[in-house]
């Protein structure tokens, strides 16, 4: 057959198929979901909407009333008015390593995660979009090329400007979201860097670049800092007594808050992080007791290792005083309504598990003195604002409002009252596909189960 003509009878079976199959139509006619006597916390502001509906359709919540009447076939979820809906949560400082963990994060109440760099490819590629379509279970994720000046830590490197303009291309053309700025970049590069993702609808994230600081990189277009500890390496001014870990006084710390609040930066609220390294700072045994944590089942094989393994336990000294500091820092930070969003790291420091390092996170966070409201909304609404404000092309979420891709979290009490109860959810919504308890149950079995027969 002439090359035209198959060409021809290629496309009008597609056409035909296309027509039997209706491929984007049946995408969009899965059934309708109707969550009713729900109490609904929008996190638009600090309020609870009691007995309230909502409807989700083709992924996104079309509509939020005192009251709604259930459309034709659609399925409905009752929360019997005990029950409290919310937005599903995000950790925007992960390190994807494979499908389970976006199975346990999921089932923790982890709808969205931000990889901050070294996923393998697959993940940013064929796994993302497997999950974007339903077939894996998992949050959305957004990612991050991480990138540095010099080989110490390991990282991609980027030895040049010209090289740095090239990188960004790359970045965009295989789909991520940020470049991720390590702290080993020559200035001329990180400007390169800077410059080139500005033009190509990128954004800077990451750690203090040592050659450059993080008030030249903030004013060059930086977005969001990757972690608190980053302003004890680039910002503040420490004390010369000769102590590597010494705190900086807290006077230095309205100087921090004037300078983020004039730039509109966004940080990462990582404390429990940095808790954990403090903790295990010279201390083998506490990551010995890490091992042991219950959520510990959902660490991967490699992880466990890697645990062990563990630099911070053969340290010396103590980071407690920077840890105590930090708690501060980031309560100022908060009380001035610097941009806070959620972070962990995790796996990548001992004791930080996907999903339960987020709960442990917004624990430490109330800790520090932060409303529950605040706390939940470096989950929720600043994640989400974060993303439209880098990302605008991407579906808003963070907050339950009509037009939000509905990401969800059905939890049994009031979470501005108590933050433990998103640890337990009754049901997670990911883009409109419902998962209820016992399919959470299903999804956390399935991941010790892989794990242990991979021993
Ligand atoms: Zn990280």
């Amino acid at each position: 057959m002439p090359r035209i003509f198959a060409r021809f009878w290629a496309v009008i079976l597609v056409a035909i198929l296309g027509a039997l199959i209706g491929t984007p139509a049946a995408a969009q006619s899965a059934p309708d979901i109707l969550f009713v006597n729900v109490n609904v916390v929008p996190m638009d502001q600090e309020r609870v909407l009691r007995g309230h509906s909502v409807l989700v359709r083709n992924g996104r919540i079309a509509a939020l009333a005192p009251r709604l009447t259930a459309p034709k076939n659609a399925q409905v979820i009752d929360g019997g008015g005990t029950a409290y809906l919310l937005p599903g949560l995000a950790d925007m400082h992960v390190h994807v390593r494979d499908h389970e963990m976006l199975a346990t994060l999921l089932a923790s109440g982890v709808t969205t995660v931000l990889d901050m760099g070294e996923a393998p490819n697959a993940i940013v590629g064929r796994t993302r979009a497997a999950v974007e379509r339903g077939t894996l279970p998992g949050p959305r994720v957004f990612a991050a090329l991480a990138v540095d000046g010099s080989e110490r830590y390991g990282h991609l490197v980027v030895p040049s400007p010209e090289a740095a303009r090239w990188v960004v291309q790359l970045a965009k053309a295989n789909g991520y979201d940020f470049i991720k700025v390590y702290s080993g970049l020559s200035a001329e590069t990180f400007a390169a860097l800077a410059d080139e993702a500005t033009s190509s609808g990128l954004s800077i994230v990451g750690h203090n670049v040592e050659s450059t600081g993080l008030e030249r990189q903030i004013a060059h277009g930086q977005g969001m800092v990757a972690h608190l500890e980053e302003f004890l390496y680039g910002f503040f001014r420490l004390p010369e007594d000769g102590d590597p870990q010494a705190a900086p006084d807290d006077s230095e710390i309205s100087r921090a808050v004037a300078f983020l609040k004039r730039s509109g930066t966004t940080v990462t609220a990582d404390l429990a992080t940095y808790q954990a390294i403090a903790a295990q700072w010279g201390k083998p045994e506490q990551v010995q007791d890490y091992l042991r944590l219950p959520a510990a089942r959902y660490l991967s094989p490699g992880d466990r290792i890697d645990w062990r393994r563990s630099g911070y336990q053969r340290r010396t000294g103590s980071l407690d005083r920077r840890a105590a500091f930090l708690g501060r820092f980031v309560h100022a930070l908060a009380a001035s309504g610097v941009p806070l969003i959620a972070g962990t790291d995790a796996p990548t420091i001992a004791g930080l598990i996907a999903g339960d390092a987020l709960h442990r996170n917004l624990a430490a966070l109330e800790a520090a003195g932060i409303s529950r409201y605040e706390v939940l909304a470096t989950a929720t609404r600043q994640p989400g604002l974060f993303i439209k404000r880098t990302r605008p092309q991407s579906e808003p979420f963070g907050m339950i409002a009509e037009g939000s891709r509905a990401d969800l979290l059905l939890v049994s009490a009031n979470p501005l009252d108590d933050l433990s109860v998103l640890q337990r959810p009754l049901g997670v919504m990911t883009a409109g596909r419902w998962h209820d308890a016992p399919a959470l149950a299903g999804l956390r079995d399935g991941v010790v189960q892989t794990y242990a027969t991979a021993r």
